[in-house]
């Protein structure tokens, strides 16, 4: 028995996570659920899986939370340092890290540090803190894998050939909600307008993140970190229908891809069952009507914002962090005022706070943590 400890469990990816985890019975166990505030929902999850540990990460829930919406099975608990305690203790094998933005960090950094599968479902940490985690990981034994779609297609497509002979991955990319409009027509966007994608159903973050394509960029640096590649050896193609996650070209010219409809429950369930593959819940392909799969090249004239990832990853060191903070803080004012901050501010915004910011090619996670909290407070004051 799998004992799982899910990190952002009232969140999209999390409510999947327990999804798949309710149609294995036999073969996992919730045993930690961890949220920042959503208390009431963090409670009717206790009732129904009864886990060991509820962590409300926001500490002033304290005084908030009603105690009898939570299982009496379940010890609830408060604060970030208890995310930590619980994602490192022996009595949990598997975290999935599914908290949204840099918050998620420290409980997979603990999660990793204790040897533990870590199935990555929140690409700021490889963002942040990349070359730092993988080292770890190295060091303590743990298993990292990823959840994202298009790195689980990576992952899928890499079984069938040895690593060195990898000659590129290409990761696709819906193209989100505004493929193929140009910048004049950007300008002016609404956020209800950023919020609707056209294929996923995800959180409100990771959407605007899509339609500005800052999402794929985030992907490209994640991609390198976690397969070790070289920038020159990750492409982007926009494929709007979000059937083929990925492709993997080899030495040879022989590419594989991963497909499926898109949803989550598959990536997630692959990370907690690999190497083994089991019946689940995923949808399945439908061979038997007419369809069509589409490709084109990203246009980065338009949306520079994936430029700004394949130079931050090129770079490395302390540009990541401060990508991730500066977008995600851009992204708020974004949805916040739009009239304000407009939705083409968001890749110059994140540009200019780069471009300002103190490099550092090998920084420590302290000083990573210090420059994502400074790239915050830049972003907010830009213009
Ligand atoms: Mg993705």
């Amino acid at each position: 028995m799998q004992r799982i400890c899910v990190l952002g469990s009232t969140g999209s990816i999390g409510t999947n996570c327990l999804e798949v985890i309710r149609a294995q019975p036999g073969r996992m166990s919730l045993d930690a659920v961890v949220a920042r505030r959503s208390w009431q929902a963090l409670g009717k999850q206790t009732q129904e899986f009864a886990p060991r540990w509820a962590v409300l990460s926001d500490e002033g829930q304290r005084n908030v939370v009603a105690a009898d919406a939570f299982s009496t099975r379940t010890e609830v608990l408060f604060g970030a340092d208890a995310i930590e305690r619980v994602a490192a203790s022996p009595e949990i094998d598997t975290v999935v890290s599914a908290i949204v933005g840099a918050a998620g960090l420290r409980g997979t950094w603990a999660a990793i540090e204790a040897g533990k599968r870590v199935c990555i479902a929140n690409k700021e940490t490889l963002v942040v803190a990349g070359p730092l985690v993988m080292e770890l990981a190295q060091r303590s034994g743990a298993t990292v894998l990823p959840v994202d779609s298009e790195h689980s297609a990576v992952f899928q497509a890499l079984q069938s050939g040895r690593r060195a002979d990898v000659k590129r991955i290409v990761l696709t990319a819906s193209g989100g909600p505004f493929r193929g409009w140009k910048a004049e027509r950007l300008r002016g966007v609404t956020p209800a307008m950023a919020c609707h994608h056209p294929t996923w159903n995800m959180g409100q973050k990771i959407t605007v993140d899509s339609a500005t394509l800052m999402n794929k960029a985030l992907e490209v640096i994640e991609a390198k970190w976690l397969f070790g590649l070289d920038v020159s050896q990750i492409e982007v193609v926009v494929h709007p229908q979000s059937i083929v996650h990925s492709f993997v070209e080899f030495v040879d010219g022989s590419v594989i891809a991963q497909l499926s409809p898109p949803d989550m429950k598959l990536p997630i369930q692959y990370a907690l069952t690999y190497p083994e593959r089991v019946d689940g819940l995923s949808p399945r392909m439908d061979w038997r009507s007419q369809f069509q799969l589409d490709f084109e090249p990203p246009d980065p004239e338009n949306f520079p914002a994936l430029r700004l990832g394949y130079e931050v990853a090129a770079r490395g060191g302390t540009c990541g962090a401060v990508l991730n903070a500066a977008n995600e803080v851009a992204v708020e004012r974004f949805l916040s005022d739009s009239e304000a901050f407009d939705f083409c501010d968001i890749p110059t915004a994140c540009r200019a706070v780069l471009e300002h910011h103190n490099f550092d090619p090998s920084p420590s996670l302290d000083e990573l943590v210090r420059l994502d909290g400074w790239a915050r407070e830049e972003m907010r004051t830009w213009r």
